[in-house]
């Protein structure tokens, strides 16, 4: 017989995904494939019951009366604020540390993009530099927009930017791609603004089995546009009163998103405790600290939000290191985002320069994101920690 040596625990790392969608199939295959064998019999699949079926349900979850489908959360970014008539001329205040289709969509308009920097606290737009923004920008000849981004599943201070916006009679255009079911004062994300866009991308944490959207609004009216805008800006069929787009949303995307909505406050809710599960192994490694001087500073959620962690995001001293570490142990990090939106060479013509947003720089060489999602283990979590605690110690 062999004498074994026990491999000491605090080597034995188990990989760990950053994401795992099967898990969620697995669970709700049953359910999902009878939707979409729904949707096969009947064989229509464009638009149709299942869509509008869809809006309602999200449209309810969201605390709205209308939400529009559409084919991707770039293309409601840009259906919400061409139904607000934002256009040439037109200012949209916006941070440069989101996604770059926060200000593809504002270009795409016509619009201007105007880059405020974030608050570091929550990494949303800082409401103090929207204000000044707008204050810079604010002139009779346009109209001014702001489009907070609720980065991580948290909502952007919609108090302090409501006031800005009230201020100088700016609309809202929320971009809620990361916040299905995240609140702020008790309201949920996408009823916050004038319009709002949220995405249905397989990562987010209302998830379509492709590319899907939806924009969502408390005006009848606007509610109208979106729908002609959608569909090449007809109402009756092939009678274009304006130039639209191609932006549908798939009936057999509708049918799956319809069965993962009854899931998602669920989900959101693993989230937090997962996030608050994070927080407090962190806190008893002796990890944790106020700076990354200090060592890992934890996500902060704003008393007035409730956040449903999207992403958990930490600071971390040593980012690239640490995460290098990690993925030779298998263990699933990314970095949300790693080059900010005003040093994009595709953004070059709107004349930012290193050193414009230093809180937006000096998130994207701190900020790392740790796996999460409503079907990861605790013992991946320990995992997580422990091999964060091995890099350190
Ligand atoms: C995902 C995302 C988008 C774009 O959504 P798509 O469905 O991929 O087009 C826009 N903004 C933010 C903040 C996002 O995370």
């Amino acid at each position: 017989m062999f004498y074994v040596t026990t491999t000491p625990a605090s080597t034995a790392l188990q990989p760990v995904p950053m994401l795992d969608f099967s898990r969620q199939f697995a669970v709700l295959r049953d359910e999902v494939m009878a939707a979409i064998t729904q949707v096969c019999d009947s064989q229509r699949f464009i638009l149709g019951p299942e869509v509008a079926s869809f809006e309602k349900a999200a449209a309810a979850a969201c605390g709205v009366p209308f939400a529009v489908g559409c084919a991707s959360g770039t293309d409601a970014l840009w259906l919400a604020m061409a139904a607000l008539d934002i256009g040439p001329g037109d200012v949209v205040v916006t941070t440069p540390f989101t996604f770059f289709a926060s200000v593809s969509s504002i270009l795409r308009c016509g619009a201007t993009p105007v880059l405020a920097d974030i608050d570091p606290r929550t990494f949303n737009i800082s409401p103090s530099a929207t204000f000044e923004a707008l204050q810079k920008h604010a002139a009779p000849s346009h109209r001014l927009a702001i489009m907070p981004v609720h980065l991580y599943g948290q909502c952007a201070d919609l108090d302090e930017l409501q006031t800005a916006a009230t201020h100088h009679s700016a609309m809202i255009v929320e971009d809620a791609a990361q916040a299905f079911g995240a609140l702020w004062n008790g309201i949920p994300a996408g009823a916050l603004g004038d319009t709002a866009a949220f995405s249905f991308y397989p990562t987010k944490n209302l998830a379509a089995f492709g590319d899907a959207g939806m924009a969502t609004t408390k005006s009848a009216a606007l509610d109208e546009r979106l729908r002609s805008l959608r569909a090449h800006g007809m109402k009756v069929r092939y009678f274009h009163e304006e130039v639209g787009w191609n932006s549908r949303l798939d009936s057999l995307q509708a049918a799956v998103l319809e069965v993962k909505l009854r899931y998602v406050d669920e989900g959101n809710r693993r989230r937090r405790s997962l996030a608050a599960r994070y927080d407090t192994l962190f806190t008893a490694a002796g990890l944790t600290g106020a700076s990354t001087a200090e060592g890992i500073v934890l996500p902060y959620t704003d008393p007035r939000a409730e956040h449903i962690f999207h992403q958990y995001v930490v600071r971390v001293p040593r980012r690239d290191d640490l995460r290098a570490f990690l993925t030779a142990h298998k263990i699933g990090t990314e970095i949300y985002y790693p080059l900010p939106l005003h040093l994009q060479e595709a953004l070059r013509s709107l004349g930012y320069k290193a050193g414009d947003f230093p809180e937006t720089e000096r998130a994207a060489t701190e900020v790392l994101a740790l796996p999460m999602y409503p079907e990861l283990r605790e013992d991946e979590q320990d995992t997580v920690v422990e091999a964060i605690r091995q890099f350190f110690g």
